[in-house]
């Protein structure tokens, strides 16, 4: 083979590596986009930013119980008498019914976030449907709490997940404020840092007290957690559970929808 031809060989396979490599990149982000994005509406309707006209926005806390962490934001939010909600993992529930308990007595409202975590978008309908009900029901066993929410883990969902959970009764609940990564325990403030710049009226912010429903140290969410209701308080913000914020989103609906209503 003349050298030329080599060269133009090995230039060829350069190039169809780096299309291959521009292709798989582009299909993980669509796969990402379409499976994970918390904005992405494709496979059913889910919510993220609720359209309020009061300065209000809905804490969560993800991946609990997981004491002492979810105890310590617990007390911490009830002494300074800040409502959250909690999607908590089935498997985590059982181990820490007490910790779940304590959020449904002070008042946080308690959503479902699975029995183990799974990737729901690779399971059948029906193992998605266990997930959900034996976590409703250690719930219930826990709190006498029914819920309405559900947030997949990863926020990951297609259509099946979201049918499944809707057929259930359930609403999908998402995320507005971008994730701050605190399950990687980076400085407190760097978690504030992360989530500030990005709450509006009606915003949903993600923190995690948990770690997939199993024991991890989230003492920098914990101290985040303070930072960031001390910095929106200062901003004027009010804090409401989701069902309060959704509650507020539907008042504003109607009032917007039949401005001529009679009394
Ligand atoms: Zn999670």
């Amino acid at each position: 083979m003349a050298r030329s031809d080599r060269g133009r060989n090995l230039l060829t396979s350069w190039q169809t590596w780096a299309l291959v490599g521009v292709l798989f990149v582009l299909i993980v982000l669509v796969l990402w986009y379409a499976l994970e994005n918390p904005r992405n509406q494709t496979f059913g309707n889910t919510v993220t930013q609720v359209p309020v006209k009061q300065k209000v926005v809905a804490l969560t806390f993800d991946d609990g119980p997981n004491p002492p962490y979810t105890d310590e934001i617990v007390d911490y939010l009830h002494a300074q008498h800040v409502p959250a909600t909690f999607f908590v993992v089935g498997r985590a529930v059982v181990q820490h019914p007490e910790s779940v308990r304590k959020e449904a007595q002070d008042g946080d409202a308690i959503g479902n976030h699975s029995w183990d975590h799974a990737h729901l978008v690779l399971e059948r309908r029906p193992h998605i449907a266990r997930e959900i009900s034996m976590t409703d029901a250690a719930i219930q066993r826990a709190t006498g709490v029914k819920t309405r929410l559900f947030r997949p883990p990863f926020g990951a969902r297609d259509y099946a997940v979201i049918s499944v959970a809707r057929h259930m009764g359930y609403q999908v609940i998402m995320w507005s404020v971008p994730l701050p990564k605190d399950w990687s325990s980076p400085p407190p403030s760097v978690i504030r840092d992360r989530v500030l710049p990005y709450v509006k009226d009606g915003s949903i912010i993600v923190l995690h007290d948990g770690n997939r429903g199993m024991p991890g140290d989230r003492s920098s969410t914990v101290a985040a957690t303070k930072l960031i209701v001390e910095a929106l308080r200062a901003q004027g913000y009010w804090f409401v559970t989701v069902p309060e914020l959704l509650r507020l989103g539907y008042l504003e609906h109607q009032s917007g929808a039949s401005p001529s209503a009679p009394e």
